[in-house]
């Protein structure tokens, strides 16, 4: 940033350096042309008007006579005296010595006054051809037809010149005036210069053709080493002084030209000297601005280094650290707020830092939770196999009770076999004749025979059903078909109790899925235990419901009924609802049992509904072919009940 700074800075001095060189040197130069003019002018009046003085004196009679004296070979013992006379009012002073001639047109000096400084002959060279006699300034002597200023040369280290004035007769040359004049010496040029400049300016005169230079003071100098022009400025070029602003103007009415010089140093000091100045003011006002920009940059950074190293502290874990409170600036607050902010950070991790804790013995605890967990489910495993191990124990008890109900069953069932039929043999008095008590002790046998084996069956089914031995033959089988052949077989057993029996017929196509034994088997037992648990006088109705996808089969009695809350148990197993109330040798609480196992072995169910004293309903649902149309209950045939055995 400095660099750039100062890059700018530098450039920007270099181009004040130029536009200053510039403008320094245009004011310079201007100066010295208004000097240059002011000078010129009144040296060309001077000039013009000693000019006009030697061109007034050839023209006076005085020396005119003595030329013509001269020239007719008259005496000029009178005449050139008085000529001197006249010439000696050309003098500027009585002790001016610079010499003044006169010349007769053939060449010969005829008048002398102050110094000599060579008296060669002159000659008489032909019009307008240069004069032969080396005497500078007056080389031109012949040719000259008026008044006029010769060439500038130098003198043992001083400039002269001569003005020469042809004195005509007639029209001819009659002579020459010839006065020898000095570049400078009293003249005030170079003081009215000093006045009008006050820079270091030098003044010189130079010929027209520039080969030979003088200064004011009449000193001869050697030319410029160079000249340069840049569009109208001159630049001179002086071996030991370097470059040179250079102004010139003729001096009109002669052959010389003023020129005036100032050093391009002393223009480029002036420039060098403000831009040192502005340099100096430059440095100086970075310097201040750098200091007001660090101090202001400490007051900036500062409070942000604290808040920084607060910062990091609070991030190395030192959460007690705070940033320093700098002022009521931005900073500042942003301190404050920063400090509240780490406050609030403290406080959150000591609240974390506490959950933190909570939620370790939190772990702790469900870890040890889990530990109990798993030793409880340990046992529960244990506790489980051990069921397992129970409930296998169970079943192959039961499957143990089974065969040996079955085998059991199955011994007792031959020798009880041959009992009846040796009683009945005994009965027919195959033995020989048999007593009427005897016969009566027969039908006794036989009874408790009869008795025994259906036992025996009983036990056998349950056997079977109970270990899932039960092969069902499931067909669709006409319900009225099957429930009308079982009125049959409990004829016999309605009569002897005198119970009415009523049967409302099912529709002849109604079908039910079934096994055609085992349904004729449940509905038996139902019949059966309808006509036991009925007492005399009593009646037993069997019927049908036929349901959307299933059919009930309802057998109904007017007898003891069943207490409610044995209602549950008179499916279970070997359950009588009241032994004292039957006869003990009727049945042992097996055919229900194995009634409902048999029908939910054919996807259906038995239920009972009863009232003490008032009968009980068995109800048998068994499931209807899917494909069969649904038939209401007597809409095809009469199914008006059909009563078979009377009271
Ligand atoms: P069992 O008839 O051989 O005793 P069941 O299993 O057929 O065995 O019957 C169980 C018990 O249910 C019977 O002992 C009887 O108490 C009661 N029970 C069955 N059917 C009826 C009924 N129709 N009326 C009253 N009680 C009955």
């Amino acid at each position: 940033m400095t660099g750039v700074l100062a890059a700018g800075l530098a450039t920007s001095l270099v181009l004040t350096y130029g536009a200053l060189t510039q403008s320094e040197e245009g004011r310079v130069r201007k100066r010295l042309t208004s000097a240059a003019q002011e000078v010129t002018e009144s040296a060309v009046t001077s000039m013009a008007d000693r000019l006009a003085r030697v061109r007034a004196m050839a023209g006076d009679g005085a020396i005119r006579q003595a030329l013509a004296d001269v020239r007719t070979g008259g005496d000029t013992a009178f005449s050139l005296p008085d000529a001197r006379r006249t010439l000696a009012r050309l003098q500027s002073s009585p002790t001016d010595t610079l010499p003044i001639e006169l010349w007769s047109a053939d060449g010969r000096r005829l008048a002398l006054l102050g110094s000599d400084v060579g008296a060669s002959r002159i000659g008489s060279p032909p019009r307008g051809q240069a004069h032969p006699v080396p005497r500078e300034g007056l080389e031109l002597l012949g040719a000259i037809d008026s008044a006029a200023f010769g060439e500038m040369y130098a003198v043992a280290e001083r400039v002269y010149f001569w003005i020469v004035a042809p004195v005509t007769d007639g029209g001819q040359p009659g002579g020459y005036i010839a006065q020898q004049r000095r570049v400078g010496g009293p003249s005030t040029a170079t003081q009215r210069l000093r006045g009008l400049m006050d820079e270091e300016v030098a003044m010189y005169i130079r010929n027209q053709t520039g080969s030979f230079w003088t200064t004011a003071p009449g000193a001869p100098v050697p030319a410029p080493a160079r000249r340069d022009s840049i569009g109208a400025n001159l630049f001179d070029v002086r071996p030991g002084v370097g470059r040179l602003t250079t102004v010139e103007l003729p001096i009109t009415g002669t052959p010389w030209v003023m020129v005036l010089e100032a050093p391009v140093s002393a223009v480029e000091a002036r420039a060098q000297t403000t831009v040192r100045t502005l340099a100096l003011i430059s440095l100086l006002l970075t310097a201040l601005g750098a200091v007001a920009s660090w101090v202001i940059s400490r007051r900036i950074t500062a409070p942000l280094a604290s808040l920084t190293t607060a910062a990091e502290a609070i991030a190395r874990g030192e959460y007690a650290r705070r940033a320093d409170h700098v002022g009521g600036d931005e900073v500042g607050r942003l301190a404050v707020s920063f400090n509240q902010m780490a406050g609030e950070v403290d406080s959150a991790r000591q609240a974390l830092e506490r959950q933190v804790a909570e939620a370790r013995s939190a772990a702790e605890e469900l870890a040890l939770a889990n530990r109990q967990l798993q030793h409880t489910m340990g046992e529960a495993e244990h506790a489980r196999r051990d069921a397992e191990l129970a409930r296998e124990e169970a079943e192959r008890a039961n499957r143990a009770k089974g065969d040996f109900l079955a085998v059991m069953s199955h011994e007792l069932r031959t020798p009880l076999n041959a009992i009846g039929g040796y009683t009945q043999l005994l009965e027919m008095g195959v033995h020989g004749p048999v007593t009427e008590a005897q016969r009566d002790a027969l039908a006794r046998i036989e009874r408790s025979q009869a008795h025994l084996l259906r036992l025996i069956n009983d036990v056998l089914n349950f056997a079977k059903v109970d270990a899932g031995q039960v092969q069902y033959a499931i067909a669709d089988v006409p319900l009225d078909e099957a429930l009308t052949s079982l009125e049959a077989l409990v004829a016999p057993q309605l009569r002897a109790k005198r119970l009415a029996y009523t049967y409302q017929p099912c529709d002849s196509r109604i079908t039910v899925r079934a096994d055609p034994e085992k349904l004729q088997q449940i509905v038996l037992n139902l019949l059966s235990n309808a006509i036991k648990y009925t007492p005399e006088g009593g009646s037993v109705a069997t019927g049908c419901e036929v349901g959307a996808a299933s059919v009930c089969v309802t057998v109904r009695d007017t007898g003891l009924g069943i207490p409610p809350d044995r209602m549950a148990a008179i499916f279970d197993p070997f359950v009588q609802v009241d032994r004292a109330l039957h006869r003990p040798n009727d049945g042992v609480g097996l055919g229900l049992a194995i009634s409902r196992d048999l029908a939910r072995g054919m996807s259906g169910e038995l239920t009972a509904e009863s009232v003490v004293g008032g009968g009980s309903v068995f109800t048998l649902t068994l499931p209807r072919p899917e494909a069969e149309p649904v038939v209401s209950a007597g809409v095809a045939e009469d199914h008006s009940p059909r009563v078979s055995a009377e009271a």
